[in-house]
């Protein structure tokens, strides 16, 4: 059994020199250790010398330098004590080098693959010494991201994991460590962020733009899904996808979209060649400021507006932005309303779930409310539509994503066909007024933001619920790996996992498809939440 005790323990070799492969050989000479790295191709081994000596120098670490041997020479690899295999994504290149390392090689050198989508128990099978075989999946640039994913595969033994914990340790990296099954952690969590957005847009939701800075501006994320997956590049967001799909017999989430599949069969991969969801011959539309539309926020002091705030948690922070913002609020009798003062610019604001009697609030609202009054609803777990039907004055109707205004700077509203003009207007100069941003969606079940949250949570749920790593090592594996702004689980507790439960109920029922159907993890601790109220 092998042991790293320190960093020059470990005789490392690199096998491609490639993007990963360069980038984990700069990671283990930052972090001291000796480092053989191997490609086949002489000019991939030259480009990688240059990048590194670059790297070296600007961080005045050249001396490092004298750590590296770049070679072609596979007899110069005999050394090393660990290996790490960063070659093209192919199952029998992987497979064959591995059948081969077990002679040059031999245990106890502990063998890890870098891959993100095959599976490690098939590389493993490769060699007659699978027990020592683990994933090692860094993120890209390697040098950078703080993540290793360290991936037990069907065989590998406990020494194998511990080795290579201990490894991406002393590469100053934070590993996971987690069960070999397709997309480990990052790659299977994420499928949502980019799915639910192909799909908001495939029906019509949102532009990919709108889309983007709800989820930015809205959510957090450092960068929108469209933005996201032409950095990455459509094509190869839509192999990953499709490789889940395929490992997992057609599983519904996996699923890939039609637009990415005509994106990628026009060649718009994104970044790569210049146009993709986005087009980059000029500067692309990434615009973040918080403009208001021309007028807004000038009509009327706050002062002399009164709010109606329904009872009810589906807007946390509604409340407290509307007092902040000088509103005033107050009980109405009877109905626990939130009442002062009606004028011809009061505002009703329902923020209910729609399993708590949303439709008989509304009704109520209705009648009590000047008839000229804006009535705002939340509209995450039911949509604009089926409360409009509802309502004899739907025309003064807009709904709006509640479950996320605490933490977002934008508000996203929802019109119904027949909403006057000046109940737009309203809507707008409303939320403005909250310093919020107005962005209006088309009525979609969960909407935006809702739907692409709970879809991540529902992701993670699902994975922890099959043993593939701990609740916390998720959480923590999306936030290092791909930069989100919480943990998806994190997220969904702060959200109320009831409330995350409705909004996935509401998709299923709304969309039919068995994509949305709940997570039973998910649901169990929805139900304990019930219970103990933690
Ligand atoms: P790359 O194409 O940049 O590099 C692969 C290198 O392997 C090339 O230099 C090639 O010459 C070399 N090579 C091919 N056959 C070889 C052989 N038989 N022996 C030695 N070298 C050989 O690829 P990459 O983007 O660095 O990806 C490498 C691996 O890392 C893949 O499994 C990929 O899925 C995984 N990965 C990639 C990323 C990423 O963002 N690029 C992130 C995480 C994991």
């Amino acid at each position: 059994m092998i042991q790293f005790t320190t960093p020059l323990s470990i005789r490392l070799g690199v096998i491609g020199a490639g993007t990963m492969g360069s980038g984990i050989a700069l990671t283990a000479l930052l972090a001291d250790m000796y480092v053989t790295l191997y490609d086949i191709d002489l000019q991939t081994l030259e480009r990688a010398w240059n990048s590194i000596d670059r790297y070296l120098a600007r961080k005045s670490r050249s001396s490092n330098l004298t750590h590296l041997k770049l070679t072609s020479e596979w007899e110069d690899l005999g050394k090393a004590n660990f290996i790490i295999e960063a070659v093209p994504e192919d199952l029998a290149i992987k497979q064959d080098l591995f059948s081969r390392l077990d002679a040059l090689c031999p245990p106890p050198a502990i063998l890890a693959t870098n891959t993100s989508t095959l599976a490690v128990t098939a590389i493993a099978a490769a060699t007659q010494y699978p027990e020592r075989v683990v994933g090692m999946h860094f993120f890209n640039p390697a040098p950078v991201l703080p993540l290793v994913e360290v991936v037990r595969a069907a065989q590998t033994d406990d020494a194998a994991v511990q080795a290579a914990v201990a490894a991406a340790k002393f590469l100053g990296k934070t590993p996971v460590e987690v069960r070999d099954t397709p997309g480990f952690i990052v790659n299977r969590v994420a499928r949502p962020f980019y799915g639910e957005a192909l799909r908001l847009a495939g029906e019509g939701a949102a532009s990919y733009e709108v889309i983007d800075r709800v989820v930015r501006l809205g959510g957090g994320f450092k960068m929108g899904p469209f933005q996201l997956m032409d950095l990455i590049g459509i094509d190869v967001n839509l192999a990953a996808t499709q490789s889940m799909y395929e490992q997992t017999y057609g599983e519904p989430r996996y699923r890939p979209h039609y637009l990415q599949v005509q994106m990628t069969q026009q060649k718009a991969l994104g970044r790569k060649t210049g146009r993709g969801f986005y087009n980059y011959d000029s500067e692309p539309p990434f615009d973040d400021s918080l403009r208001l539309p021309a007028g807004l926020g000038v009509a009327k002091g706050p002062g002399e507006q009164a709010v109606y705030l329904a009872a009810g948690d589906w807007a946390p922070g509604m409340a407290q932005a509307c007092r902040q913002a000088g509103y005033l609020l107050a009980a109405a009798p009877g109905a626990g309303y939130l009442a002062l003062s009606p004028t011809s610019d009061s505002v009703g604001l329902v923020a209910v779930g729609y399993s708590e009697g949303l439709k008989e609030r509304l009704a109520s609202l209705e009648r009590q409310l000047p008839s000229e009054a804006l009535i705002l609803c939340q509209c995450a777990d039911v949509t604009l539509t089926e409360l409009a039907a509802e309502m004899n004055t739907p025309e003064r109707l807009v709904g709006f994503d509640g479950l996320f205004f605490a933490g977002g700077q934008v508000a996203t509203l929802v019109a119904s066909p027949v909403l006057t003009d000046r109940a737009r207007r309203a809507a707008e100069t409303f939320i403005a007024s909250l310093g919020r941003l107005p962005i209006w969606v088309n009525d979609s079940p969960g909407l935006i933001l809702p739907r692409m949250v709970c879809m991540l949570a529902n992701e993670a749920a699902f994975a922890a619920g099959e043993g593939i790593a701990e609740p916390e090592e998720i959480d923590r594996a999306m936030q290092l790996g791909v930069n989100y702004p919480k943990g998806p689980l994190a997220w969904a507790r702060q959200l109320g996992l009831a409330r995350v439960v409705a909004v996935l109920d509401h998709l299923h029922a709304e969309l039919g498809e068995e994509r949305y159907r709940v997570a039973p993890l998910l649901r169990r601790w929805a139900r304990l939440e019930k219970l103990t109220r933690y």
